[in-house]
């Protein structure tokens, strides 16, 4: 698989259960040119993956996964090569990470509710350094002996329409979007075609404006989209002129989901990049002699 990028893979910093190395280790196994770290709401696992691509010799594109809201949907948008310095951006991620402890408090306490208790610090422990998840109480509730494994914790409490579901603090997707671009990013929409929360895909309209607001792709190649789907959202992302990218959304141990499973070439990169207005980056190289 020559010149080929996984382009959405996370790690312990947010809920992923890898070391950033460990992702850099299997996309060079794989044969890849490089990867994106794309952890939800932060860049903290920058640094780490940075040091290793340059060791093992592989592209390091730097992303994040912004988590964004439009009535009760999760939408998440993907940027590549922002700033991450950039004050708006972080403040956005600083806070999404802070209302989220405060979510899984009451979270905690509705579980407590219906007779299930499990303790916070436990959970705090479960995401370490990564903004606290649904996935992370799920944990929790596994260890305490509450449920048999994530699913069943999701299917019966953590869901969207759950008893103990709690509502978390979001951007609306096109506020995002203008954050991301403002800090330099190129955008993609991230699988558009899943809803991860129950709550069904992103909507045609919703992409007419995302696409109005400066969107540069969508990740149309994911894993959790059926070739049906992916055909789709194929044909919407080529009447908006946007970059079709294809990544795993690799998350480790926590999604049966496999790094490279899905994958971009270079000139779809190069494109990418293209788009991203930020000098703080060269161009990405992707020919096998600089590399
Ligand atoms: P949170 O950001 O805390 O709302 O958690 C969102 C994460 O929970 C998603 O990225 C999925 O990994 C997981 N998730 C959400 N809904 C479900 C579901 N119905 N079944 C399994 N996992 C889910
Ligand atoms: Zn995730
Ligand atoms: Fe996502
Ligand atoms: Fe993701």
């Amino acid at each position: 698989m020559p010149h080929e990028f996984d382009l959405h893979t996370h790690t312990v910093h947010s809920d992923g259960t890898t070391q950033p190395e460990d992702n850099v280790l299997m996309a060079k196994e794989l044969g890849l040119a490089g990867l994106a770290l794309t952890d939800h709401d932060t860049v903290s696992g920058w640094a780490q993956m940075r040091d290793a691509c340059t060791r093992h010799g592989l592209v390091f594109i730097p992303g994040i996964e912004l988590s964004t809201e439009r009535d009760g949907r999760s939408v998440h948008l993907l940027g590549y090569w922002v700033s991450s310095d950039d004050g708006p951006l972080m403040a956005e991620c600083d806070r999404l990470r802070n209302e989220r402890v405060r979510r899984a408090e009451q979270i905690c306490a509705r579980l407590a509710e219906l007779g299930m208790p499990i303790d916070i610090e436990r959970v705090r422990a479960i995401a370490g350094d990564a903004p606290v998840g649904r996935p992370h109480l799920a944990s929790a509730m596994i260890e305490a002996g509450h449920v048999e494994d994530i699913q069943d914790a999701f299917d019966h409490y953590l869901a969207d329409d759950g008893p103990a579901y709690v509502p978390k603090y979001a951007v609306d997707p096109v506020r995002g979007l203008e954050l991301l671009r403002a800090a330099g990013g190129a955008v993609v929409l991230a699988h558009p075609g899943v809803s991860e929360d129950g709550g069904g895909s992103v909507t045609p309209a919703l992409l007419d404006e995302l696409a109005a607001a400066g969107l540069a792709g969508v990740e149309v190649d994911h894993p959790a989209h059926e070739p049906d789907v992916a055909a789709r959202w194929r044909a919407l992302a080529r009447n908006h002129g946007l970059v079709v990218t294809g990544a795993s959304d690799f998350h480790g141990e926590r999604k049966d989901l496999r790094l490279g499973d899905r994958t971009t070439p270079a000139e779809v990169l190069e494109q990418l990049q293209a788009a991203a207005d930020n000098e703080m980056y060269g161009k990405v190289s992707v020919s096998p002699a600089a590399r």
